[in-house]
């Protein structure tokens, strides 16, 4: 089955002749084991499908379902619990704490998940042994996010995403903040994590040589599903 599916997928804000259709009927699944992006200009509704995915927001109409879950049904507080325990997150400003280590920071959301009552989940010491590995993090564990350069930051970023084994990893831009060659250095960890680790991840990015690094791009203009490209190369979804 698809580690997440959306149907129908509405989301208009505000109402009356001032209404946005930022998401317009849009049917998608996310196949387990892959890593798919969502591609599309400036407006077309990528972070808003994003969120939605996330259940960070509410659809207009439609529904989105994570494995079997229909998010569209629950409440705020099982929303949250869901986000802690099933989803793992890469922003493009990697978000890492400034005073903590890179281990420390890896870490944090088994913490933040135990002390908040979420699955009191402890440190699997091989499946972080495994992150640290397949993401080349090795000899950075004890260095502050100040001592790295802006793809180690984003791969500590991806490893804390992994921790927690979620079953959907969602990621916002993630090379938006580094140059050309940090941003290929992290696609190339992203893509490996997918294949090596068996996650799955839905990357939201406005640039096809981002997109060429996925196994499915998903492109949406004006609200709608506009094609879909697998095993796209950058010429293909420019
Ligand atoms: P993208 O991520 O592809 O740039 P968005 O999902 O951010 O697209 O936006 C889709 C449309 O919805 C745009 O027209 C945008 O202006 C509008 N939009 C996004 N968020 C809001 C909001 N909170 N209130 C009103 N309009 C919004
Ligand atoms: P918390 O109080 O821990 O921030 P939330 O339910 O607000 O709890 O967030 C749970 C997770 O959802 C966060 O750890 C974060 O990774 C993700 N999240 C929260 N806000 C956003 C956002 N605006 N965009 C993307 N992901 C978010």
């Amino acid at each position: 089955g698809a580690a997440a599916t959306a149907v129908g997928l509405t989301k208009t804000y505000g109402r009356g002749p001032a209404a946005v259709h930022a998401l317009r009927g849009v049917d998608v699944s996310f196949e387990r084991g892959a890593f798919t992006a969502i591609m599309g200009p400036s407006g077309s509704g990528k972070s808003t499908l994003l969120h939605l995915l996330a259940g960070l927001d509410t659809a207009t109409s439609g529904r989105v379902l994570l494995g079997e879950t229909d998010l569209t049904a629950l409440g705020d507080t099982a929303l949250t619990l869901l986000r802690r325990q099933r989803l793992g997150f890469v922003f493009q400003q990697f978000n890492l704490l400034p005073v903590l280590t890179a281990e420390q920071n890896i870490t944090l959301p088994l913490e933040l998940g135990g002390r908040r009552g979420g699955r009191g989940a402890e440190l699997d010491r091989e499946w972080m042994a495994d992150l640290v590995d397949v993401l080349g993090l090795r000899e950075r564990l004890s260095h502050r996010p100040s001592e790295l350069s802006g793809g180690q930051q984003q791969r500590v970023a991806i490893a804390r995403a992994l921790i927690g084994k979620p079953e959907l990893v969602l990621a916002d831009e993630p090379t938006g903040n580094l140059d050309s060659r940090s941003g290929a250095e992290v696609l190339e960890f992203l893509r490996r994590s997918v294949r090596e680790l068996g996650r799955t991840v839905v990357m939201v990015t406005h640039d096809a040589v981002a997109a060429s690094y996925a196994d499915r791009v998903v492109l949406l203009a004006d609200g709608r599903l506009a094609g879909e490209v697998t095993d796209p190369t950058p010429e293909a979804v420019a």
